[in-house]
């Protein structure tokens, strides 16, 4: 089974994938985490992203596509993988169905977490002060639910076409959007 997990920044989308990942034995595949690691670790990639990251906007599809074909092509990860900020714009939306075809898999389900922007702002600046990523701050946090606000609508309804799409409602606690997802995912296992 391969998951794709949709939401503005601060929807739970890490939150709830790495309880997914736990229940049902999957890998997270966060573009977002992979991102932040090639900053940290100082890569050649990590310098051209740190800025456009850290300015709220998304960086290129053709990057993100290459992070994401190193999973899907390995073998170990086949049909398990939840994708966690994937994909985000229309265009690796269809590159992911590309690239599930040709390594002969599919996405089984969207979850679409919904959360307003007023969830979002508290829920970052709580984060912010744990994780201290460098885009959690109120201006980078609307700046990016606005990009999100762009890019998704597009994505939304290519999934809602060939019936994938199940919106939760993001705005509940924690064990409740939980629930509510094992719900979703047990009714597509069969
Ligand atoms: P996230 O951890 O999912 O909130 O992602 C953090 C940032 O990484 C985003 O604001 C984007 O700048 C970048 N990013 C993550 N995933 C993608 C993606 N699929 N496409 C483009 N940019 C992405």
């Amino acid at each position: 089974m391969n998951i794709i997990i949709f939401g503005p920044p601060g929807a739970g989308k890490g939150t709830q994938s790495k309880f997914i990942v736990n229940k049902y034995n999957l890998y997270q595949l966060s573009t977002g985490e992979l991102l932040r690691k090639e900053i940290k670790d100082k890569t050649e990639l990590g310098s051209k992203i740190s800025s456009i990251i850290n300015s709220g906007e998304l960086v290129s599809d053709k990057i993100v596509g290459d992070l994401i074909e190193k999973f899907i092509s390995n073998e170990n990860y086949k049909n398990k993988i939840i994708f966690d900020g994937y994909p985000r714009t229309l265009t690796q939306a269809k590159n992911l169905d590309n690239l599930l075809k040709k390594y002969k898999q599919k996405v089984d389900i969207v979850l679409k977490l919904s959360v307003s922007l007023e969830t979002v702002k508290k829920r970052i600046l709580e984060r912010q002060a744990q994780e201290k990523r460098a885009d959690d701050n109120e201006e980078v946090a609307i700046k990016r639910y606005k990009t999100y606000e762009k890019s998704s609508e597009p994505v939304i309804d290519y999934y809602k076409q060939s019936n994938l799409l199940k919106i939760v409602n993001g705005e509940a606690g924690i064990s409740e959007i939980n629930s509510e997802i094992r719900v979703l995912i047990d009714t597509i296992k069969g």
